[in-house]
């Protein structure tokens, strides 16, 4: 069947694929794209009339099994609504033609869709020996990459090789292999990691770009969010064993016959950003912690080197406690971090308490310092410093204590010389006027020159 420029729905139909299908293929887009399932109907109507898209797929360094995936789709087929509908105008191991004619369909389908076509790499792009290790019709697969890629309306770099080298760019590796944003940035770039990548994936990326006109939302690695948003370990079937301690401790034993975790067996679910447990392989058959093989953690970056040893498990993060999971250990640090940080504010807070009551209390019973007078304690002044403000009421009325003084009636002021002339007087005390000798001896008489003739408070009582 050639393709339809009328809409991808119509050749749909010519296919012989019923409504009914193409519907339930729309939900399950919705699905994967961690879409509401009443996106299902917008997806099936911008699916219905999206104009052809067609597809440049490139292979480099590697396997060829991310093709494979995609071929081996079952039906209704997530690969027929691809190479039909979506069309793959060019691919070295899909297309009939060779040689010539390949590199012909090549030039055609890039300049005539020119920004209106997905790239699609499969596998590294090698790049040692001005690279030499990846040849495509006699040119370097650097330069077909770069120039595929430029013209392209986005690059999809379907597998773990296109990702980030893969396994060819494992340690060891001869062929500098490096993935292709590498080699031709990130812009427009998305990476859909897996060996080999999931073929529901890299559909449900271009499903997207029909119903959204944009890109998924990607991380800071380029992978979609929808499809690596989350750890394999939160979605396993098989986390409830996790939890309860069932581990398979040998393969074929009871616990692996009984479904039992994986985790001791080496499984990597735990680091694994990815939703294989939810979209499964093999049109959602299964995958391979159902089929009973520990997850490698293909989809994280240099996987061949950070994962392995694949059957081994993850090391601890507490030696001497061995059973102890990450979350354990996480949940029990960030206790004791809230719990220290209680305790610290608490006591900063009783402290300050007790500091601001010593210094009202020390304000108080401190002497107004006259002249002459010792400087204030030391002890005194410390308090001061963190709280000015409750410093300061304490020290508001002195001023009003010592206002008397400052505002002294005459009589009050002459104090000092009322004492004087009395001292000089007193012997006059002792020897009253003989013209009155019946009176008892009283206050002493004021000096000529007094200020006041008023009675002198001061003085001394009689007798
Ligand atoms: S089998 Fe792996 S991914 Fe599944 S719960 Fe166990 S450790 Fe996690």
């Amino acid at each position: 069947m050639t393709p339809s420029d009328d809409g991808l729905f119509s050749a749909l139909m010519q296919r012989g694929v019923s409504r009914r299908t193409f519907v339930k293929f729309c939900a399950a887009m919705a699905g994967a794209l961690a879409l509401p399932a009443t996106y299902a109907p917008r997806i099936a109507a911008a699916i219905g009339s999206a104009p052809r898209i067609p597809i440049i797929w490139l292979r480099g360094q590697g396997c060829g099994g991310d093709g494979d995936a995609l071929l081996r789709a079952a039906s209704p087929t997530v690969s027929e609504l691809l190479l039909d509908l979506v069309s793959v105008d060019y691919s070295e191991t899909m297309m009939a033609a060779a040689g010539a004619a390949a590199d012909l369909a090549l030039t055609e389908t890039m300049a005539t869709y020119s920004d209106r076509y997905f790239a699609v790499v499969e596998g590294a792009v090698p790049l040692a020996d001005d690279g030499v290790f990846g040849l495509t019709g006699g040119r370097v697969f650097r330069d077909v990459v770069r120039e595929v890629c430029d013209g392209a309306l986005a690059t999809i770099a379907a597998g773990s090789c296109a990702c980030d080298g893969g396994l060819a760019g494992a340690a060891g590796g001869r062929t500098g292999a490096v993935g292709v944003g590498a080699v031709v940035g990130t812009d427009r770039l998305v990476n859909l990691p897996g060996c080999p990548v999931n073929a529901a994936n890299l559909t449900a990326t271009v499903v997207h770009y029909l119903t959204f006109n944009e890109l998924p939302p990607r991380d800071v690695r380029g992978r979609p969010l929808f499809a690596y948003g989350g750890l394999v370990h939160n979605q396993c079937e098989r986390r409830s064993h996790f939890e309860y301690g069932e581990f398979v401790l040998a393969w074929g034993d009871e616990a692996a016959q009984k479904g039992w975790c994986l985790y001791k067996m080496g499984c990597k679910g735990p680091e694994t950003f990815a939703n294989c447990p939810t979209i499964r392989y093999g049109e959602g058959a299964s995958w391979p912690v159902k089929a009973g093989h520990g997850c490698i953690g293909c989809t994280m970056p240099a996987f061949w080197d950070t994962m392995s040893p694949f059957y081994q498990r993850l090391p601890s993060p507490l030696p001497f406690a061995p059973d102890l999971t990450v979350d354990q250990v996480g949940g029990a640090a960030f206790a004791g971090v809230a719990a220290l940080t209680a305790a610290h504010g608490a006591a900063s807070y009783v402290r300050q308490r007790v500091l601001g009551h010593r210094t009202r209390r020390g304000d108080q019973q401190q002497p107004v310092p006259g002249p002459g007078s010792a400087p204030p304690p030391a002890e005194a002044t410390p308090p001061e410093a963190p709280e000015p403000a409750e410093a300061t009421p304490p020290e508001a009325p002195e001023p009003t204590e010592a206002t008397p003084p400052e505002a002294p009636e005459p009589t009050e002021a002459t104090p000092p010389e009322v004492l004087v002339p009395t001292e000089a007087t007193q012997p006059e005390a002792h020897e009253p006027p003989e013209s009155e000798p019946s009176r008892a001896p009283g206050p002493a008489e004021p000096p000529v020159d007094a200020p006041s003739p008023e009675p002198d408070p001061f003085a001394p009582e009689p007798g």
